[in-house]
């Protein structure tokens, strides 16, 4: 836009009603410009109108710099006499507080020269002579208090400064700052704007925006990889031709009730899955949310939507596969117990009858004889040990546990009664914290506790064997140990001992079965607690578990 002064309006600089008008001449540029040019043009143009300078020049602060720069706004009249000065000014830097601008850039503050040539500072003074340029003045943009440019203006002649044009400038330059403040705000939401539409259109969702009637108005390229179709083939046609037929009514109602409703986002699919129709007829699972926005009049609904297709086939194949390992896992619970329970009946009579050769017939065969009988009776007595390992190992996955409060004391007192005799024997003792009530099924605590402190007896070294059971409390937990003087694991081996049947000494060191440890684990895990060790050989081992300090589901 430009602004003429009014005809009727005396090029003067000094006339009240001339610089009132140039005032209102400003100030309507101010409200009405689009960029910050237009309205740095309109005031060049009227300034030089009413003072009858020829030359007018914008500088602008460039971004965050402190530096001052030519804006590339000129009034120039003259037909190109002017042209050499604004060559120099286009190549001169403005250091801040030095010559005419730097001086009003500086202080913020109007300044004016009578002669450029007799002001020592001016920097472009050989310019100004060479094209005959004298008297300058120049004032300060401002946004609140700084200047943010400096607009500047020269005579062809020496002028004596005028206080009444520099105060009126002082004003014009706060209007324009107004447009600079104005313009930089809308170029920090245009640019925020772009940015937010940049992420829109490559975001990998499906961003689809429909109107107040359905219509979609807004299909980003994630929603064109997904559904199929290209924004230019869908938008203007109804929503629910990216959904199944049997989700549109449904859809549309659950979109109304939305609109009306307080929430203005939300998550779609509360009430079951949400599903997408592509162009090529194929329905998939998707993830959904929906938000709402009221724009110019109009309400807008935007659906971002993600295609689960490949993460509900890799739920599905990973359920899949628990399951099938849950079956397996009871199929195999359910053979070593059926096995182990029905081999027990014959190995019973085995061993009755083993046993009865060996009373009877002791010394009254050969020598020979006795040694086999002996072995047979060994190894009869050697698988019933196992068997009734493997049987307990089986029940523990079985049986439903039953959950009841265990004072872990109580069931440790009776666990070291039974073991009297074992721990007696190998010169050992058995010490212990105060230990808590837990939730739990007592017949398998017992059988836990047994199993750890009949280890740490069992397994010891030269030393008599000592054990501690201890106790304290975690984070919803209680946390167990079972620590002992012993020989010790080496780590390499620390993952196999929990393997049935797995064992890392001869039976003629330390006896036993290899079940024990697979029986502990198993138990802690039904009860919701994780178990292991801390152990190096010849440093002992401590055995550590936790039960959860409530409940078990
Ligand atoms: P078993 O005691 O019948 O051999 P377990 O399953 O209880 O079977 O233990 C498996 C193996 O782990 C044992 O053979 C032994 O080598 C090792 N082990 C278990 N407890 C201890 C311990 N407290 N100190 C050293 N070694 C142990």
């Amino acid at each position: 836009m430009t602004a003429e002064l009014p005809p009727d309006a005396a090029p003067s600089a000094t006339d009240p009603v001339a610089l009132l008008r140039l005032l209102q001449t400003v100030a309507v540029a101010a409200n009405e410009a689009d960029t910050v040019e237009e309205a740095l043009r309109t005031c060049l143009d009227a300034v030089c109108a009413l003072t009858g300078w020829p030359v007018g020049h914008a500088y602008l602060r460039q971004g965050d710099a402190d530096d001052l720069a030519p804006a590339g706004v000129w009034h120039l009249d003259g037909g190109g006499r002017f042209e050499p000065f604004r060559a120099a000014t286009e190549r001169t830097p403005v250091p801040l507080g030095q010559g005419l601008v730097g001086r009003v850039a500086g202080s913020g503050e109007p300044a004016w020269a009578e002669d450029v040539r007799a002001d020592g500072t001016f920097l472009r003074a050989a310019a100004a002579a060479d094209v005959g340029l004298r008297a300058g003045f120049a004032f300060p943009i401002r946004v609140a208090r700084e200047a943010v440019g400096v607009l500047e203006f020269y005579a062809d002649r020496a002028v004596p400064p005028e206080p009444a044009l520099l105060d009126v400038m002082a004003q014009i330059g706060t209007q324009v700052g107004r447009v600079v403040e104005r313009t930089r705000a809308q170029e920090a939401v245009r640019r925020s704007e772009e940015k937010f539409a940049g992420i829109v259109a490559v975001s990998a969702d499906a961003v689809v925006s429909v109107d107040e009637e359905q219509r979609i108005v807004l299909f980003n390229q994630g929603a064109e990889q997904i559904f199929g179709w290209t924004a230019d083939e869908i938008i203007g046609q109804r929503l629910e031709t990216l959904l199944p037929q049997r989700f549109r009514a449904g859809h549309e109602r659950q979109v109304r009730g939305f609109g009306e409703g307080p929430v203005t986002a939300r998550r779609m699919g509360e009430r079951g899955q949400v599903h997408g129709l592509r162009k090529n007829g194929e329905v998939f699972p998707a993830d959904a949310s929906i938000s709402k926005l009221d724009l110019g009049g109009t309400r807008l609904y935007t659906a971002v939507v993600r295609d689960v297709t490949e993460r509900r086939r890799a739920e599905e194949a990973l359920a899949r596969q628990a399951e099938e390992l849950g079956r397996s896992n009871a199929e195999l619970e359910q053979f070593a117990y059926v096995a182990s329970h029905d081999l027990q009946e014959p190995l019973r009579m085995v061993a009755s009858y083993t046993q009865l050769l060996a009373r009877r017939y002791r010394g009254r065969l050969d020598d020979d004889a006795d040694e086999f009988i002996g072995y047979a009776v060994d190894g009869v007595t050697r698988m019933q040990a196992l068997i009734n390992d493997l049987l307990a190992y089986s029940r523990v996955g079985r049986r439903e546990i039953t959950v009841e409060p265990v004072d872990l004391e109580a069931l440790l007192v009776r666990v070291l009664v039974h073991l009297g005799p074992a721990i007696e024997e190998a010169g050992g003792t058995v010490t212990h914290d105060a230990l808590p009530t837990v939730q739990g099924d007592a017949g398998q605590l017992g059988q836990l506790l047994q199993n750890l402190v009949g280890n740490a007896v069992k397994f010891h070294g030269d030393d008599p064997p000592r054990a501690h059971v201890g106790a304290e409390r975690g984070d919803g937990e209680w946390r167990l140990r079972v620590a002992d003087n012993g020989i010790g694991i080496d780590p390499e081996f620390q993952d196999r001992i929990w393997v049935i049947f797995q064992r890392l000494h001869s039976r003629a060191e330390h006896p036993g079965t290899g079940i024990g440890l697979a029986i502990c684990k198993k138990i802690v895990e039904r009860h919701g607690g994780r178990i292991w060790l801390d152990s190096a050989p010849g440093r002992g081992s401590t055995f550590h578990f936790t039960l959860p300090d409530r409940k078990p589901a």
